[in-house]
């Protein structure tokens, strides 16, 4: 045994390895577990983003009894009434690519003078005793017209964030200044935040 303080553990309940990587940048000092192999999550057929945050930190916890957190994520354009919102990942189709899913969304932003644009992220944290913590964060900005950068991941390349009036799309910021005001980062630190001050469970 050493002196060094354990560093507190948590189970990331995604297949999405950009989300895994983006988590443990932000929670830098916590061990950020990636899901097990066998570990099955449900659809992400609910209307809201707690929804599918919460069936996917659920189904995590009851397979590893360890405390997890989980996120659901989109962009909302408010020329669309907030489309593609919870179905960002597959706007395009079933099987779609990050670039069929942008250049969808790039098409039909083009037909409207609004660009305004809000990523949006639900955190779920599910205690290792089963009680539930949720934080939800956005982030705004604007449809660029033509992508740029190859940093981050999704939608990035078309998102020009209100917090950066410096012309840079998502994905030409440095990776500590996206998560510094990214959806995610918000969201994530909201979370941990509130798992210091409830101490383990
Ligand atoms: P889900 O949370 O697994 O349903 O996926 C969310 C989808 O929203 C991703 O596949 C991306 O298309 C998009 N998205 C979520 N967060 C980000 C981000 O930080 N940058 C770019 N796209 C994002």
């Amino acid at each position: 045994m050493n002196g060094a303080p354990a560093r507190p553990e948590l189970v990331l309940a995604t297949r999405n390895p950009h989300k895994l990587h983006e988590v443990r940048e932000i929670l830098a000092g916590w061990e950020v577990l990636p899901l097990p192999d066998d570990v099955e999550l449900p659809p992400e057929d609910g209307e809201t983003f707690a929804e599918n945050a919460a069936g996917k930190a659920r189904a995590a916890h009851a397979a590893t009894g360890k405390p997890v957190i989980a996120d659901d994520s989109g962009i909302e354009a408010a020329a669309l009434e907030g489309r593609p919102g919870v179905r960002s990942a597959r706007y395009a189709g079933p099987d779609a690519s990050d670039q069929d899913n942008l250049d969808k969304l790039l098409d039909e932003v083009a037909e409207h003078e609004d660009r305004r644009v809000a990523y949006v992220c639900a955190i779920v944290h599910v205690a290792a005793d089963g009680a539930e913590t949720v934080r939800e964060a956005r982030c705004t900005g604007i449809l660029a017209e033509r992508p740029r950068g190859d940093g981050g991941f999704g939608y990035d390349p078309a998102f020009l964030p209100d917090d950066f009036p410096d012309g840079r799309t998502m994905a030409e910021l440095r990776p500590a200044e996206k998560h510094s005001i990214s959806h995610r980062g918000r969201a994530v630190r909201a979370i941990a935040e509130s798992i210091r001050e409830e101490g383990p469970r």
